[in-house]
């Protein structure tokens, strides 16, 4: 007897909805099970913050630029995917970061793994940490480790090991900034857990990380190595951008429905099952559901679900991506607005820059330069007219945006979420 195919409906098309309507559908296809995918997007484009901008020979990330090779869910879905042979590694020119302070770009201390030093010379020779914060830093070396159980947040952790100064000048800005959270706020456990067992094993930090501890705390992976020219590359992407990984999905769900532009407003059940409420008024039936959509947004989708509304306060914070895609001269770059408490500063108190060529894809023909910035409490989103005008300000010797020798912002995204 033919079976009635079972319907799921995803809402949000990012790729967290997109590669759960894939195993969602190899699971069935594996166990015989009919299905039937609708996936529900409220933009017009799949992808969610995955979008990559393909413009003149350039590939510009506009939300992530790359993934940790360390992560194997996504390096199992790209060679399920036949993407292996588009990934590319880090470019070893590129990734040069520099601390923002005082008005003055200093580069990152040679040997610096996630901002925590672990060469002395250059650490030594830096001018970004006076000298009695090089002193606390050293006594990482010989501090205890912690004897209570439980996590604590990143910036009690680096406090405690390196102390404040070098936590606030070099651990916060790529830490924090990676979040665009506050240091003190983000638990441990849940984004480094890493760093708890290099103190569990090592002690010290800096004696940990040396000793290549981040590398050995890693989970064991079962996964078949990968190509050569990829092994050492912390992140990876892919020649065409993190946009490839959303097309292939795409394609491979040829025989999914793929609704986009279409916003749902509501989830209720019934004994019937599930009704899914669009705003344009269509309802869509099913089985099941994911909703892949950001936690904020579950409040609204689930109104009668106690625990739903806890989703619904988690605090997200707005974020900017601003991208130069022409020659800048570098020292004139980035220097003219340090003050702490304005938006496009990464981290809580100074700025973090990378400067290009891009950190992965194709050597683009001028210097890509891209800044990432938000931080808790400022609105980055709604002001994305003011920070177009002041990137191209602060981009140029006079503060005329576009006149001779600036550098206007060649392209500005802020992710909207409420803050
Ligand atoms: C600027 C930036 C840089 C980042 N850099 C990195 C990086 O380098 N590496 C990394 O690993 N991660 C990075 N991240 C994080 C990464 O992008 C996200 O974790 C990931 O893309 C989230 O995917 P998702 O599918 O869960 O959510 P999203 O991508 O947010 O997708 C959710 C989708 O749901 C849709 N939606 C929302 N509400 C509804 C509704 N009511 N009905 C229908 N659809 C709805 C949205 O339009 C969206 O498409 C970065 C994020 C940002 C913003």
């Amino acid at each position: 007897m033919k079976r009635e195919p079972r319907h799921v409906v995803i809402a949000g098309g990012g790729i967290t909805g997109l590669s759960a309507a894939f195993y969602l559908r190899k699971l069935c296809r594996e166990r015989d099970i009919p299905l039937r995918l609708t996936v529900v997007e409220r933009a017009q484009t799949l992808g969610g913050k995955i979008r990559t901008l393909r413009r003149d020979g350039h590939v510009i990330e506009r939300g992530p630029d790359s993934f940790l090779a360390r992560k194997t869910a996504i390096l199992d879905l790209t060679r399920e995917l036949g993407l292996e042979p588009e990934l590319v590694p880090t470019r070893p020119e590129a990734g040069v970061s520099y601390i923002l302070r005082g008005g003055e770009l200093h580069r990152m201390p040679g040997g610096s793994m996630l901002g925590i030093p672990t060469k002395l010379k250059p650490f030594l020779q830096s001018g970004l940490v006076s000298p009695a914060g090089k002193a606390r830093a050293a006594l990482d070396l010989i501090l205890p480790s912690r004897k209570e159980s439980g996590d604590e947040s990143l910036g009690a952790f680096f406090r405690r090991r390196l102390g404040d100064e070098v936590t606030e000048t070099l651990v916060e800005p790529i830490l924090a900034g990676i979040y665009s959270g506050d240091l003190d706020r983000l638990s441990l456990q849940a984004t480094y857990p890493m760093f708890h067992e290099v103190e569990r094993r090592y002690r010290s930090v800096i004696r940990g990380l040396k000793r290549g501890g981040l590398q050995q705390t890693a989970q064991p992976n079962a996964a078949p190595p990968l190509p050569e020219h990829l092994r050492r590359s912390l992140f990876l992407s892919y020649k065409d951008g993190l946009s490839a990984l959303v097309e292939k999905l795409e394609n491979a769900l040829s025989d999914a429905s793929l609704v986009s532009g279409e916003e749902i407003v509501r989830v209720s059940s019934s004994p019937e099952g599930l009704t899914l409420e669009a705003a344009s008024g269509t309802a869509y039936r099913a089985d099941a559901a994911v909703l892949a959509v950001p936690a904020f947004a579950l409040g609204k989708l689930l109104p009668n679900l106690p625990a739903a509304q806890a989703f619904a306060r988690t605090p997200y914070v707005s974020v900017a991506n601003v991208v130069f895609g022409r020659a800048l001269p570098l020292r004139r770059f980035g220097v003219r607005d340090p003050a702490p408490g304005r938006p496009f500063h990464h981290g809580m108190h100074l700025d973090f820059v990378e400067v290009g060529p891009y950190r992965t894809g194709r050597p683009h023909a001028h210097p890509v330069l891209r800044r990432t910035g938000g931080r808790p409490g400022v609105d980055v989103a709604g002001r994305r007219n003011d920070h177009r005008r002041r990137e191209a300000g602060i981009a140029g010797t006079d503060g005329n945006p576009g006149g001779a020798g600036s550098g206007g912002a060649d392209q500005v995204d802020a992710v909207d979420a409420p803050v």
